[in-house]
């Protein structure tokens, strides 16, 4: 994380984009660990590339992109539960498997694994659903992610097809809410137009 805070941009304590993930956040850190809920930390950094990733010791990683990228609020707490819950399953504890596939992310490397990806998809829906947000959320935004020029679209897929049966009824939500102006927010900053999922 130390290595991320120097060579990284990062938003700031005080940045109202910060406050608004770290607030989602907590809402499903509520749920795993409520004592503890100030020891789970979240970071924005200013990259217009959706991606969010767990760092361990209860660190977690989202860019501006991805929140200017997803539906809705509920989705991008569906993308904080899936990190959530890769620390809550102790993912960063197990050695990874040799053959999991490594990803570069600048100054860090993570491991893919599938099976490791979708206990952890499993795991978000569960938090989501306890959380009072869509249930569906983990699913679309995979399929968000999967429609994306270049995504890794097998994977996802093989992904979506395990959370199949999570999502029966598709809800459609206005887009409305503390998102939109946190959206709104990121794109009068960046001045540039970045494509959302519908
Ligand atoms: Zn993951």
């Amino acid at each position: 994380m130390q290595r991320i805070a120097e060579s990284w941009p990062l938003r700031f304590a005080g940045d109202p984009v910060r406050r608004y993930v770290l607030r989602l956040g907590q809402k499903i850190v509520a749920q795993v660990d409520p004592h503890h809920v100030d020891d789970w930390r979240f970071f924005v950094v200013r990259n217009l590339e959706p991606t969010a990733f767990a760092v361990g010791g209860n660190r977690f990683v989202v860019s501006d992109g991805l929140i200017a990228f997803v539906r809705n609020e509920s989705d991008l707490v569906a993308v904080l539960a899936h990190e959530i819950a890769h620390q809550r399953l102790r993912h960063f504890c197990d050695q990874a498997p040799t053959d999991a596939k490594r990803i570069r992310y600048g100054s860090i490397v993570q491991h893919f694994d599938l099976d490791t990806e979708r206990a952890a998809d499993a795991e978000a829906v569960r938090l989501l659903e306890l959380a009072g947000y869509d249930s569906c959320s983990m699913y679309e935004v995979l399929r968000c992610l999967s429609e994306r020029p270049g995504a890794p679209v097998s994977q996802l897929q093989a992904r979506m097809r395990s959370l199949k049966s999570s999502c029966t009824n598709r809800a459609n939500m206005p887009h409305i809410g503390e998102l939109e102006e946190i959206r709104s927010h990121i794109l009068d900053e960046s001045g540039t137009p970045i494509q959302r999922c519908r």
